[in-house]
C-alpha cells in the first residue's frame, strides 16, 4: 500500500484512488519566460518519479502539467526584446522540453497551455458569478473568499489572521474589492498586453483559475493527486481549491503533495533572488542524469542544498551503479557458462529482498533516498557474488534487476557517450592552441575526435562554431 503525506491532513495517508487502477494527477508547471532553473526542476523530477512508481505498481496514470504562458513576467520579457509574448512563451516551452528530456522526465499525458484554455476559464468564472462566489467590478472579477467556508484548509490558515496580515491591501488602491481577502479571477487589459474578449470586457485570466480549469478539463472535477512546490500551497493551491470546490460542490484533489525547496547557501533558489543556476548551465558541466540522481538522493519533503561537492559525490555514486551494470552486461555476453547453477538460483532468490526494500521505501511517501540505498545494496550484492565463473543468465538477471529499479527512478544506467558542451569547448580551445603552435597533426586529430562524437566544426571569420550533427 502506498502512503502519501497529505498537506491537507498533515499526515501520511493510505493512497486509495478515486477509480481503481487509475491515478489522476495534476502538477503546476512553470511560467515560461526564461530557461528553467534547477529549483524548477525539482518538482519536475519528483513528480515524474511519483508517476513512474505508480506505473510500476500497475496504475494507469493520467498526468497533466501545464505551462503558464500568459503572465506579467512573460509580457515584460517580450517588451524588453520587442517581440510578442507568444514568441517568448513558445521559445521557452521548447527549451524547457529539451531540459526535461535531458533529465529523463516523461512528457505529461497532456501539457495544456493557459492561452489555449481561455474559453473554459470564462466559463468557470461565469458559473462562479452565478453561484454568488464571484463578482465583477470595472472589468475585474474577484472571488468572494469568505463565501467559501473552508478557505484556509490546505495552508492551515485562519481567515482572521490572514485579514490582519493583509491590511496593507486596503490602502493599495484595491478598495473596489468587497473584502481585502478576495482574489482576482479576471483582470482588464493594460496597454500593450495580450487580451481576450470576455463578458467583463477585454482582459486576461488570473493565474489561479488556469489550473482549476485545466485540471477539470483533462482530469475531471475530482482528481487524486495535486502537486507542486511548497511555495504554491498559499495562495495558489488554496485558491484553486476555493474555485474548483465552489464550482463543483465536490472535493477537488484528495492528496496534496508539495516538494521542499532546492536551496543554495541555505536560501531558496529563485530568479528574483538571482541565486540560481539554469538546468542548461548545469548540462554544460554534467550529464543531467547526475542532477536527477542528486535530487532523488533527498526525500522530496526535505530542503536540499545545492553544491558542487554534492554534485561531484552524486557523479561518483552514479558511476558506481553504471560500472556495475557495464560489467554485468559484459559477463552476460561473454561468460563461458550459459545457464544458472543451483547456487545462483538461490542467490537470485536472496536478491529479491532488495526489490522488496526498494518498494517498501517508495511506498513510504516516496522515500527515494532509501530506495537508492536499496539499489546500492543490490549493486554491492551483485559485485560480491559475480566473478569469472558466473553464468550469463545470472549476470543478465542481476543486471536486469538493477536496471529495473533505476528505471523506476528515471535513472539511466548507461554511461553517456556524448561529449558535454564544456568538453567540446575545451577541445576546440586545445585545437586552436595546436594550430597556433603549428602542430597541425594534433589539430586534425582533435577535429576527427570531435567528428567521431558527432560534433561538426566550422571555421568562420568570427571564430570556430560548432554543432551536433
Ligand atoms: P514558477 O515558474 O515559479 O511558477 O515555478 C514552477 C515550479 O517550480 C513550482 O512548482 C514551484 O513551486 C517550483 N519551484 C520554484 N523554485 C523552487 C525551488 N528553489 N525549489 C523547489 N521548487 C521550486
Ligand atoms: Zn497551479
Amino acid at each position: 500500500m502506498i502512503r502519501i503525506y497529505n498537506t491537507l491532513s498533515k499526515k501520511k495517508e493510505d493512497f486509495i484512488p478515486l477509480e481503481e487502477g487509475k491515478v489522476r494527477m495534476y502538477v503546476c508547471g512553470p511560467t515560461v519566460y526564461n530557461f528553467i532553473h534547477i529549483g524548477n526542476a525539482r518538482p519536475m523530477i519528483v513528480f515524474d518519479t511519483v508517476r513512474r512508481y505508480m506505473e510500476h505498481k500497475g496504475y494507469e496514470v493520467n498526468f497533466v502539467s501545464n505551462f503558464t504562458d500568459v503572465d506579467d513576467k512573460i509580457i515584460k520579457k517580450a517588451n524588453e526584446e520587442g517581440v510578442s509574448a507568444e514568441e517568448i512563451s513558445r521559445r521557452y516551452i521548447e527549451e524547457c522540453k529539451k531540459d526535461m528530456e535531458g533529465m529523463n522526465i516523461m512528457p505529461a499525458t497532456t501539457h495544456p497551455l493557459a492561452t489555449q484554455e481561455i474559453d473554459g476559464m470564462i466559463d468557470m468564472i461565469s458559473s462562479l458569478i452565478e453561484k454568488g462566489y464571484a463578482y465583477a467590478v470595472n472589468g475585474t472579477v474577484y472571488f468572494r473568499t469568505r463565501r467559501f467556508e473552508s478557505y484556509g484548509k490546505l495552508s492551515h490558515k485562519n481567515l482572521d489572521d490572514l485579514q490582519a496580515g493583509n491590511r496593507s491591501l486596503l490602502v493599495s488602491g484595491e478598495d473596489e474589492k468587497e473584502d481585502p481577502l478576495d482574489f482576482v479571477l479576471w483582470k482588464p487589459k493594460k496597454e500593450g498586453e495580450p487580451y481576450w474578449v470576455s463578458p467583463w470586457g477585454e482582459g486576461r485570466p488570473g493565474w489561479h483559475i488556469e489550473c482549476s480549469v485545466m485540471s477539470r478539463k483533462y482530469l475531471g472535477e475530482q482528481i487524486d493527486i495535486h502537486g507542486g512546490g511548497e511555495d504554491l500551497v498559499f495562495p495558489h493551491h488554496e485558491n484553486e481549491i476555493a474555485q474548483s470546490e465552489a464550482c463543483s460542490g465536490k472535493t477537488f484533489a484528495r492528496y496534496w503533495m508539495h516538494n521542499a525547496f532546492l536551496n543554495i547557501d541555505n536560501r531558496k533558489m529563485s530568479k528574483s533572488l538571482g541565486n540560481f543556476f539554469t538546468v542548461r548551465e548545469i548540462s554544460e558541466k554534467y550529464d543531467l542524469q547526475i542532477l536527477r540522481f542528486f535530487m532523488l538522493n533527498a526525500h522530496y519533503r526535505s530542503p536540499l542544498n545545492f553544491s558542487a561537492e554534492l554534485m561531484e559525490a552524486s557523479k561518483n555514486a552514479l558511476e558506481r551503479i553504471q560500472t556495475a551494470v557495464d560489467s554485468l552486461k559484459y559477463s552476460a555476453e561473454h561468460a563461458l557458462a550459459e545457464d544458472l547453477t543451483e547456487a545462483e538460483t538461490e542467490l537470485l532468490k536472496g536478491a529479491e529482498k532488495f526489490e522488496t526494500d526498494f518498494d517498501a521505501s517508495m511506498d513510504d511517501d516516496f522515500n527515494t533516498a532509501d530506495a537508492i540505498a536499496a539499489v546500492f545494496d543490490l549493486v554491492k550484492y551483485a559485485n560480491t557474488h559475480t566473478g569469472g565463473d558466473s553464468s550469463r543468465a545470472f549476470a543478465r538477471a542481476l543486471c536486469g534487476r538493477i536496471q529495473n529499479l533505476c528505471d523506476i527512478l528515471g535513472i539511466i544506467t548507461e554511461k553517456k557517450e556524448e561529449l558535454l558542451d564544456a568538453e567540446v569547448e575545451g577541445l576546440i580551445e586545445e585545437r586552436q592552441a595546436a594550430r597556433k603552435a603549428r602542430d597541425f597533426a594534433r589539430a586534425d586529430e582533435i577535429r576527427n575526435l570531435l567528428l567521431e562524437k558527432g560534433i561538426v566544426l566550422e571555421d568562420t571569420r568570427e571564430g570556430v562554431k560548432w554543432k551536433r550533427a
